[in-house]
């Protein structure tokens, strides 16, 4: 059994195909979703989609790139959301792309993470080309207190390693399969299994040899088995391991 820890279900090209979809993941042994939001105007749609089945459960919350805009009003609605959530996200840096400003991006992530402290929930982290200025400011808003997962990790070993020292997960995505992966087969090779998470961020990062065709969480399993094969392991203790990690994060049943 595994958990997919980061899917956009809600996501159209995703829900008009939502039973199948799940009855792909059931046959591959992904059992539970979580689903990020990235901005206010998907949130009412996640909590629907989590409130209709069992399996699925909500972090709602605004992307650095959806961030423009963000205020008081979005953070209250925000909160009044989190009771219907398993965590918040996915928020975080992203400065791959210039068009929110550094300083606003900044803000909603600090309002945010303060949010999932006064909830008592982790956080679901997008980081692009922003490492420093993300760890210094998860520091400074404790986000040990509450933990959280570094989504599609993307960064260097040592980088990852700092990650933990914060009380952070891994998340282990498609790009793990991919031909020419180095620095995320070392991050695998290199941190403890307890830390790892796995996710399929679909509809993107689909995983070799599904690449072309728009990914799902059933493709969860090519991921799962290059982390078996890297850490030589079994697949059932990566099972086993990641889906212990994910419930105890996130809280699931
Ligand atoms: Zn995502």
């Amino acid at each position: 059994m595994f958990v997919d820890t980061h899917c956009h279900l809600n996501v159209p090209s995703l829900i008009l195909q939502l039973p199948e979809l799940l009855q792909r993941a059931q046959a591959a042994g992904v059992t539970r979703f979580v689903l990020p939001g990235v901005a206010p105007s998907c949130w009412d749609d996640l909590v629907a989609v989590a409130g209709r089945d069992s399996r699925i459960f909500a972090a709602p919350g605004i992307h650095p790139l959806m961030a423009m805009g963000f205020n008081e009003e979005t953070v209250a609605k925000l909160e009044r959301l989190a009771c219907h959530a398993v965590a918040i996200g996915e928020i975080g840096l992203d400065y791959s792309d210039d068009t929110v400003p550094r300083l606003i991006q900044q803000t909603a992530f600090r309002l945010q993470l303060r949010l999932a402290l006064r909830c008592g929930l982790p956080v679901i982290l997008h980081c692009r080309r922003a490492f420093a200025d993300l760890l210094q400011i998860l520091r400074e808003e404790n986000v040990a207190k509450v933990g959280g997962v570094m989504h599609a990790f993307s960064g260097s070993p040592e980088t990852a390693q700092e990650c933990i020292r914060l009380g952070l997960h891994i998340g282990v995505a498609g790009p793990v399969t991919y031909p020419n992966a180095v620095r995320p087969l070392e991050v695998v090779r290199r941190i403890p299994l307890e830390h790892l998470l796995l996710e399929s961020d679909a509809p993107d990062l689909t995983p070799v040899p599904h690449r072309g065709s728009l990914n799902e969480p059933a493709f969860l399993l090519e991921t799962a088995r290059r982390m078996a094969a890297i850490k030589g392991i079994s697949l059932e203790q990566i099972a086993a391991v990641t889906t212990t990690n994910a419930r105890q994060l996130f809280g699931l049943p």
